[in-house]
Order: C-alpha cells, then structure tokens, then sequence
C-alpha cells in the first residue's frame, strides 16, 4: 500500500473532493480547511520537496493555483483575496512529504494571519542585505535566474 496519503488520493484509493485534474496536477478539498473554499494543488506524480519538482511542474502548479484563486473569487464562497502558500520543510510548516499548494481563500475578519519576529520592525543596512543577494546570486546557475 502506498505510504504518501496525496499519491494515494491521486491514485483513487482515497477519498478527496476534487476540483481540477489534468495530465500532471490534481486540485481537492483541503481537509481541514482554515476558511470555507481552502484548495490544495498538487503534481501528480510524488515529489516531496520544491527542490524535487521540475520547472514545467513549479509553472503548473501555480497556473492552476491561479486559475482557482480566481474561481474562488466568483464561486459564491466569501473571497475577498488570496493567499497561495507552499509550506517547503518541516521548519517551514510542511506536514505532508508530497508538496502541494494552499490556495486560501481570505476575507476581512477571517481569523487567519501571519506572525512576524521582532527583528522585521527595523530594516537591515542595505550592506547587508547586498551581502544576502551575492550569496544567493553565487548559487544561482544562469538558466535559474
Ligand atoms: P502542510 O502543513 O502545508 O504540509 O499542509 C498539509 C495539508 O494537507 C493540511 O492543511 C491538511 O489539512 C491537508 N490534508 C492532510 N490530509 C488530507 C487529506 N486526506 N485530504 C485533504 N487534505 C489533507
Ligand atoms: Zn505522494
């Protein structure tokens, strides 16, 4: 039996309310959803991290999280904006090893939010932040940029 619960929805052996299917991306139902209309995009085939999906695959997943923020938006459901998030890691708040978008729907009052640490209030010098670019930029292959 396969372990990944998104392979096994893919492959129908688990229950999921879907929303969109193509070649290579299946949309459902977030089981539980943080407001009414919470999406989860998903490749088809099993990758568990950003790092293991292909560009083609990144571009879909994100052309269909598109697509259904802007079916939420007209689908009667309370939409006022959108949130598309990837949890990447463990660190990051990933809890299930096959990656996936969140498409969530937002409205005023709806309870969710983000926390930012103290040190956000005040900017860092501009030398420092130059010094985060050349870092990332140094690991950076041209066909990435
Ligand atoms: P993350 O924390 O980004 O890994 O999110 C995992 C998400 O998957 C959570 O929002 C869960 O509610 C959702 N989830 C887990 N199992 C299922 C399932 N069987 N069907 C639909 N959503 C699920
Ligand atoms: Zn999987």
């Amino acid at each position: 039996m396969m372990e990944c619960i998104f392979c096994r929805i893919v492959a129908g052996s688990s229950p999921a309310s879907r929303v969109w299917e193509d070649a290579d991306t299946l949309a459902f139902m977030d089981i539980h959803p943080v407001t009414p209309g919470h999406l989860l995009v998903i490749p088809k085939r099993h990758a568990a991290c950003l790092a293991d999906l292909t560009p083609q695959e990144t571009g879909q997943i994100f052309t269909v999280a598109r697509s259904l923020a802007g079916a939420l938006r007209s689908s009667g459901l309370r939409c006022e904006g959108v949130n598309l998030i990837l949890a990447d890691g463990e660190v990051a708040g990933q809890e299930v090893f096959h990656v996936h978008a969140h498409v969530l729907p937002r409205f005023v009052g709806d309870g969710f939010g983000f926390h930012f640490n103290a040190s956000r209030s005040r900017p860092p010098e501009r030398a420092v932040l130059d010094g985060w670019a050349g870092q990332i930029r140094a690991v950076l292959g041209p066909a990435k940029k």
